[in-house]
Formats: C-alpha cells, sequence, structure tokens
C-alpha cells in the first residue's frame, strides 16, 4: 500500500478537462444556450465516470 502514482478522485478539482467542460457550461449559460450547456453537463460527467471513476 506503499504505491502513490494513481491519482484519487480528488484530483478532478484540478483536472483541465473538468475546467474547461466547467467554462464551457457557465458560458453558454451566460447566452442563455440551454442546450449547450446540457450538453457541456453530460459531457463532464461522462468525462467524471471515465476518467475519475465516478459512480455514473
Ligand atoms: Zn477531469
Amino acid at each position: 500500500m506503499t504505491d502513490h502514482s494513481t491519482a484519487p478522485p480528488s484530483e478532478a478539482a484540478e483536472c483541465r478537462d473538468c475546467q474547461e467542460l466547467d467554462l464551457a457550461e457557465a458560458v453558454a449559460r451566460g447566452q442563455r444556450d440551454e442546450s449547450r450547456a446540457t450538453d457541456c453537463r453530460v459531457l463532464r460527467k461522462r468525462h467524471r465516470v471515465a476518467v475519475h471513476g465516478e459512480q455514473p
């Protein structure tokens, strides 16, 4: 149990992909583009499940 090479799920806070999807959602909402904001949320959720091991 001394192997620290695997990043824990908490690394999501500093994940660039997560940050970009957060930003894209914020921009879409700022433009009142709800369908695009929803797309961003779906993509971020899918990314977190795939990359960060989050539960679907
Ligand atoms: Zn991420």
